[in-house]
């Protein structure tokens, strides 16, 4: 890994006299999106921020693509996917906010030229606003006459089947109940093992949950830790592994998708 040279991808670091050069080969832009939210006693709260930073860096390395900031922030926190709004760290928008927050990036980055733009979501509760937010901005572009392509996509859905299926013994148990657990704790344990306390994992628990959702959520059927799945066989080889895996479909599914 070298974060150097994603640096010389991101546009916060470049003046707007490279970015206008940059722009004009007519690149891919990526807007990672993530969440500021509890992911047990072992990881730090913006692992979907980071996860999904990281994915977009390297699949924009390959493609020669551009990196906006990554939104830090996302939708609140569900009970069977995230825990739940009921620990303390966990700080969320309101659907209409980060709608809005993409729907604004979305025009401001079609003012400047670009028309190639993909969405890398960390965090399964994003998802609709993310979509809502991209809705808006090309209904808003189609009135102009501006043309723009966004590509929204869940990292994980790239992770090859046989790669998940080599790493759980006891079967793969979702992507939902995959908070903090073996996938995430893989990953970041190969990306940012500094950050990652491993005599914190807590002992193997699984949420449990009915096949709907009542409000107001009150934790039930949460993990005390707010880990949701076995976590404890991380291993930053098993992180490489998912990590690999992942953004080489995705580079190879947005080859096509932009022909690049
Ligand atoms: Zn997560």
């Amino acid at each position: 890994m070298n974060e150097a040279v994603y640096a010389s991808r991101r546009i916060d670091l470049m003046p707007w006299t490279k970015y206008r050069e940059r722009l004009a080969k007519a690149p891919v832009i990526f807007l990672p999106v993530g969440a500021l939210e509890q992911h047990g006693p072992h990881l730090p709260m913006g692992c979907d921020a980071l996860l999904a930073e990281a994915m977009a860096a390297r699949v924009a390395e390959a493609l020669d693509g551009l990196l906006l900031p990554t939104l830090r922030y996302g939708y609140k926190s569900q009970a069977r996917s995230g825990g739940g709004q009921t620990f303390p760290g966990t700080t969320s928008l309101d659907g209409g906010t980060l709608t809005a927050m993409v729907r604004d990036i979305l025009r401001e980055v079609a003012r400047h030229g670009a028309s190639r733009i993909v969405i890398v979501n960390g965090h399964v509760e994003n998802q609709w606003f993310l979509t809502e937010g991209i809705d808006l901005a090309l209904r808003e572009l189609a009135l102009t006459g501006r043309h723009m392509q966004v590509v929204r996509c869940e990292y994980w859905n790239f992770t090859p089947q046989t790669v998940l299926e080599s790493l759980f013994d006891g079967g793969f148990p979702g992507v939902d109940l995959e908070h903090a657990a073996l996938l995430e704790t893989s990953m970041m344990l190969a990306l940012y093992p500094q950050l990652i306390d491993m005599a914190a994992i807590p002992e193997d628990a699984t949420g449990v949950f009915p096949g709907y959702d009542s409000y107001p959520q009150d934790g039930r059927g949460v993990p005390a830790s707010g880990v949701l799945a076995p976590a404890r066989a991380a291993s930053p080889v098993k992180g490489k592994l998912l990590i690999d895996s992942t953004v080489a479909e995705m580079v190879k599914a947005l080859r096509q998708e932009f022909t690049v």
